[in-house]
């Protein structure tokens, strides 16, 4: 049997219905990888964090070490002091107070590195603070966007599923000899099987319709292709002019 134009109606509808529903799918689709994204500059932020840790543990090791060389140094002063009193030769009495003078010196000089490294680690401490609070801010914040784009996603999904069974209802309307074909050339033409003509062309590839096949398409009597892209030609959109016309 010969379609109707409310047949090419019918059609018409599930292609839109099936363009919405395309759209959706690639909204839902498109959620993880942006998530994805937001992730890995919450991850990037705390790297830095941990980069700046790590600054702040060498820093206190380095003090520690000096810390503990000064125990040292103040400990074989201590000894020395002790064993003057013990030496009789004036060249070893000597020796000693020389060897007490020299770690005195050097523990003047561990001392002034310990002082500088205190202040580097107040940087450092101060730095990753601010970092510290820098990323709770930057996290919450990210955080709730993902929830917000997983939020979507699951509202898309309800859609998504109401659409797909009114489409089915849609394509069960649509005669099965024309269905057939909406489906297989959907299937070959990325998910688009109708074009509507757009000024006497087709509205997908734009070349020009022959004389009649632009006069079928008006009949809406037979399935016209398009000779160039093969996808169905439907009628284009009606000018408000002509809908005033027509009314
Ligand atoms: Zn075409």
């Amino acid at each position: 049997m010969a379609p109707s134009k409310a047949d090419f109606t019918l059609l018409l509808q599930l292609h839109e219905k099936d363009l919405s529903l395309d759209d959706m799918r690639r909204r839902i689709s498109q959620v993880p990888e942006d998530v994805a994204a937001i992730q890995t500059e919450i991850d990037d932020e705390k790297t830095k964090l941990e980069s700046v840790h790590a600054k702040s543990n060498e820093v206190q090791a380095k003090k520690k070490d000096l810390e503990t060389t000064v125990a040292q140094k103040e400990a074989s002063i201590k000894k020395h002091e002790g064993d003057l009193n013990q030496v009789k030769a004036n060249d070893a009495y000597k020796a000693l107070l020389k060897e007490i003078e020299d770690a005195k010196v050097v523990i003047e000089e561990l001392e002034t590195e310990i002082l500088e490294l205190m202040e580097v680690a107040d940087e450092v401490s101060k730095e990753e603070k601010g970092i510290k609070s820098e990323i709770e801010g930057f996290t919450k914040e990210r955080e709730g966007h993902i929830k917000e784009l997983e939020t979507k996603k699951t509202e898309l999904e309800a859609e998504l599923a109401k659409g797909e069974e009114l489409r089915k209802g849609a394509l069960e309307s649509v005669p099965s000899e024309l269905a057939t074909l909406y489906e297989k050339t959907r299937e070959r033409r990325k998910g688009i099987a109708v074009s509507r003509l757009h000024d006497k062309s087709c509205g997908e590839c734009r070349v020009m319709a022959t004389p009649q096949a632009l006069l079928d398409v008006a009949k809406g009597s037979k399935i016209v292709m398009c000779d160039s892209c093969q996808r169905i030609l439907l009628p284009g959109e009606k000018k408000e002019t002509e809908k005033e016309a027509a009314a």
